[in-house]
């Protein structure tokens, strides 16, 4: 494809913009479980505005833009209370890898610093989010995996043999993604602080749902800041923060561990360059609609979000559990579920054919392996059409009976 010659109309580009999302999820319908996370039409229109507010700012300097100085500096304030942070800080970052990578950066140097590892390692279970194999990936660190026990939470003996003089970080999820479930986060961030090494809970999914569960009376395993040991967290605001997509803080547990994660450089014809993430040019938008989405809903917004998703969770637990040659992976603790045949069914069934099934009917689940299962990242937009989806299901898992799917691919995101 070239650049047109001549430019185009508004109205012709709103046209063909529109034609090529014809087949995009219907996530408006709420029959998308992940990627989008709808707060409701109300706070759509609060973002649709900001968002066009903001739509040029740029957080690489915030002497030009305090706005976004302040913006930043009340968004990670509001997140660190949250996470019982009393001494927190941290930055907005991009989203959840950014975040995860200036995790790991913040490790590595630390462990430089104050230990000498040059041969930095970190103990991931095999449950922790593909971004810290794309952190380690980046920033030269040899990955010591540890398996997870039968509920799907990370085995603390194999962390504690996994941990050596070269361990800089330990990880643990509030939840892990794939199957739902928090991992002990106070038994592996005793032995990270044993080892003086750093230990980053991944609340990437549940730092915007376990506070709110837990003021709701939900049982809420320990996993923020007043777990000793913990020295960093990563919250998205873009998932079930309800912000639009952009937007994530990460926290240390003070600024002494902060300034391993930061850059500064001194020595450029251009002056004097500080950044805080991987970005230079920063949008201002996502920054600013997060700002928005926090203060529109407030304490109550989130509560009532958070009650429809925990109920939403509840309703599809039950009714996947009620299906004959369905069940679900564990026990989700928060708002992921993960869908798979029950083993001892006759005949066993193809999780993926019912997820090509649902597809057809306008239902998009992200598939994963192993086991073979059908994800489901529920949110409050979920809430309304959970009957509808447990119908669906059920025709489907009808609809497949012994029948299998070639494709076997398990793509949680892609290249092109
Ligand atoms: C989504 C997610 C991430 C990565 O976040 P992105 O915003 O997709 O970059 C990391 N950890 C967990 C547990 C997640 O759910």
């Amino acid at each position: 494809m070239r650049l047109p010659e001549a430019g185009s109309t508004k109205d012709e580009i709103l046209d063909r913009l529109a034609a090529k999302r014809a087949s995009d999820v219907r996530w408006q319908e709420g029959r998308t479980f992940g990627m989008i996370y709808d707060a409701g039409p109300e706070a759509d229109e609060v973002l649709q505005a900001v968002a066009a507010m903001f739509l040029h700012d740029n957080a690489l300097n915030t002497l030009a833009f305090p706005s976004l100085g302040e913006i930043q500096s009340e968004v990670v304030g509001i997140t660190a209370d949250l996470l019982h942070g009393t001494e927190a800080a941290g930055f907005i970052t991009s989203g959840g890898t950014e975040s995860i990578l200036m995790a790991v950066k913040a490790a590595r140097e630390r462990g430089r610093a104050e230990r000498g590892v040059t041969r930095p390692e970190m103990v991931l279970p095999v449950s922790a989010h593909a971004a810290f194999h794309k952190a380690a990936h980046y920033f030269g660190i040899t990955v010591r995996k540890i398996p997870v026990d039968a509920d799907w939470r990370a085995d603390v003996e194999a962390a504690a043999a996994a941990i050596s003089d070269d361990t800089v970080l330990v990880v643990g999820s509030a939840p892990q993604y794939p199957q739902g479930v928090v991992d002990p986060i106070p038994e592996l961030a005793a032995l990270a602080a044993a080892a003086g090494a750093n230990f980053h809970t991944d609340a990437c999914m549940g730092g915007f749902v376990l506070p709110f569960m837990e003021r709701l009376g939900h049982p809420v395993p320990p996993w923020d800041f007043r777990v000793d040991g913990v020295t960093s967290i990563s919250a998205d605001i873009h998932k079930l923060g309800y912000a639009p997509k952009g937007a994530s803080v990460v926290l240390h547990r003070d600024k002494s561990l902060r300034r391993f994660q930061t850059f500064v450089f001194d020595d450029w014809l251009g002056g004097f360059y500080a950044s805080p993430n991987m970005q230079g040019t920063r949008a201002g938008l996502p920054m600013a609609c997060a700002w928005a989405i926090l203060h529109h809903l407030g304490l109550e917004g989130y509560l009532r979000l958070t009650e429809a998703t925990i109920e939403a969770r509840q309703l599809l637990v039950e009714g996947v559990m009620a299906q004959p040659g369905l069940r679900v992976l564990g026990e989700p603790q928060a708002h992921l579920v993960a869908i798979s045949a029950d083993p001892g069914a006759e005949p066993t069934l193809d999780i993926f054919a019912v997820g090509d099934v649902l597809l057809a009917r306008g239902w998009f689940h992200d598939r994963q392996t192993p086991p073979d299962s059908l994800h489901a990242t529920v949110s409050a937009g979920n809430r309304p059409v959970i009957g509808d989806y447990l119908r669906d299901l059920a025709e489907s898992v009808a609809e497949v009976g012994g029948g299998r799917v070639e494709d076997r691919s398990t793509s949680y995101s892609t290249l092109e």
